[in-house]
């Protein structure tokens, strides 16, 4: 059986990871230059402790779950996952503790463990730079931070290394419908992809896809987050995931570490009044929003100098507020995944199990052949900055390019670019997303010429062809002396 995964980002990615120890055959396709850079490239990247969704929803049914399987997954992908835990926190109000109580009663409902409420003086022993405003707080001590797009590529490159094709640069517009069967897809460049099984886990662009092929799925609409980064300075004054109490528009605005020792403020609620999905600009009131925000829970945090960049993300939500995951009853072969709004991440995972136990298997009485004993595992690649001198000196007898240090911001060497690249980087951002060059303090202001030139002398093309990512985002035009 064929199966055609339509979407790259984690969803689709853990998709492929998880089919590809069936009997099957593996396309994956996605529509941007690289995998992992739609929903999943931008957002908290919280590996979620499950006690915050409304009991009896797929996003509470997943998302611990999920939570739980990322263990394994790291130690298979070699995807960095820190449990750090988490603290809702709450002024001594009845309001607040009321909340608190609610908030602990519904992690309880979801069979969530290791939650409880903790006291002042904890919280102090914990996060000495906590507002003293916050007396109480709910602490969730398996909630962890992860990066969403690395998870994404390890899970693809195992798939591909288990057999799956994938495709990229190359969007789904449409396809062949006989008989309430799709029998193919076709692709922007005109290229046809004849498949038994399609899986829409398209993110932003589900709705959209599913419409092409005539299959109704919930009307989406975006909401957007905006964030600001701050330097690995600020890390000095959190430890852990850091939550105001939610509200009806979400989660809250947070203070989250990074797993490269930055520290992410926001995201911000908006509704968007048009369907943009494309449109992840910044504003100033947005970026004030968050550094107020992330200032009342942890003061002095949001530092002006600290301030490295701003960003957003779009969740793609809908009037039911949960994941949509279901079979098409108008095609017999069609699956969509959508709506995968936060706690998407998490529940990435058990979401991919769902899929093929429940929708698959149960469901469509799908036979996907017998399983192999155990997947393909991928090995964490060499960082010069998470190892020591002595295991960096080892390196640099075999290879000299382990100590030309081309970002100084994260310390990352040329060996690692040139790795990045073997492993798939084609663009700047391919480098970035794989290596972590250029997402340091001064944003590749000066690695990113060395860069391209190092993507240029790999791939062999003139330095006036090297993209920073989609086609047309060239860095130099015409001619360049170097
Ligand atoms: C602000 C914000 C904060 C969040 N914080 C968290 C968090 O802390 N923890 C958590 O668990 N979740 C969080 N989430 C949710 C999480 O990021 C998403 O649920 C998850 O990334 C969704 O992944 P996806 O694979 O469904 O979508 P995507 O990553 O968007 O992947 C879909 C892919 O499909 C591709 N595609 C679209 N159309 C086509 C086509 N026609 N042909 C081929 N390819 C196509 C797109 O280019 C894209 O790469 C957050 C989301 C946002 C926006």
């Amino acid at each position: 059986m064929k199966i055609t995964i339509i979407g790259g980002g984690i969803v689709g990615a853990l998709l492929a990871y998880e089919l590809s120890r069936y009997a099957v055959d593996l396309v994956v396709i996605e529509k941007k230059h690289d995998f992992g850079l739609g929903v999943t490239k931008a957002n908290s990247a919280i590996v979620h402790g499950g006690y915050d969704d409304p009991p009896g929803s797929l996003r509470a049914e997943l998302c611990y779950r999920g939570n739980q399987l990322y263990e394994k997954l790291a130690e298979s992908l070699g995807i960095p996952l820190k449990r750090i835990g988490s603290f809702v926190v709450a002024r001594d109000t009845p309001e607040e503790m009321e909340k608190l109580s609610e908030l602990l009663k519904r992690g309880e409902k979801n069979g969530v463990d290791g939650i409880e409420i903790v006291e002042k003086p904890f919280l102090e022993k914990h996060e000495p730079h906590l507002s003293k405003e916050y007396k109480y707080a709910l602490h969730c001590t398996h909630t962890g931070i992860t990066e969403p797009w690395t998870v994404a590529l390890a899970a693809l490159e195992a798939a591909e290394k288990a057999g799956a094709e994938l495709l990229r640069g190359d969007g789904v517009i449409g396809g062949e419908v006989s008989k309430g069967n799709v029998r193919s897809l076709e692709l922007e460049s005109g290229r046809i992809i004849e498949t038994d099984l399609v899986i829409n886990a398209a993110g932003l662009y589900y709705h959209e896809v599913a419409n092409s092929f005539g299959v109704s799925t919930p009307q989406v609409y975006l909401r957007k987050g905006q964030y600001v980064l701050l330097d690995h300075k600020a890390s000095t004054m959190v430890n852990s995931v850091i939550f105001p109490l939610p509200s009806e528009k979400g989660k809250g605005k947070l203070v989250v570490p990074t797993v490269d020792g930055g520290v992410l403020l926001g995201p911000t609620s908006e509704n968007m009044p048009d369907f943009t999905p494309e449109d992840v600009s910044t504003t100033l009131e947005g970026i004030k929003e968050v550094i107020e925000a992330g200032n009342e829970l942890i003061p002095n945090i949001a530092r002006p100098n600290w301030i490295v960049k701003s960003f957003a993300g779009l969740r793609p939500e809908t009037q039911e507020k949960d994941f949509f995951i279901e079979n098409s009853n108008t095609l017999k072969n069609f699956v969509t995944v959508g709506a995968i709004r936060s706690p998407g991440l998490t529940a990435a995972p058990a979401i991919a199990r769902y899929v093929i136990e429940e929708i698959l298997e149960q469901r469509m009485s799908l036979d996907l052949g017998r399983q192999k004993a155990d997947q393909v595992r991928t090995l964490k690649s060499f960082r010069v900055n998470e190892s020591d001198l002595k295991e960096i000196a080892a390196r640099v007898k075999d290879d000299e390019k382990y100590g030309r240090i081309i970002c100084q911001c994260n310390q990352v060497s040329e060996a690692e670019i040139i790795e990045a690249i073997r492993k798939g980087a084609r663009s700047i951002d391919g480098i970035k997303f794989r290596t972590r060059a250029g997402f340091g303090r001064c944003q590749g202001g000066f690695c990113t010429w060395k860069i391209a030139k190092i993507l240029s002398r790999e791939l062999n093309i003139p330095l006036s062809e090297v993209r920073v990512n989609e086609e047309g985002t060239v860095l130099f035009d015409g001619k360049v002396r170097v």
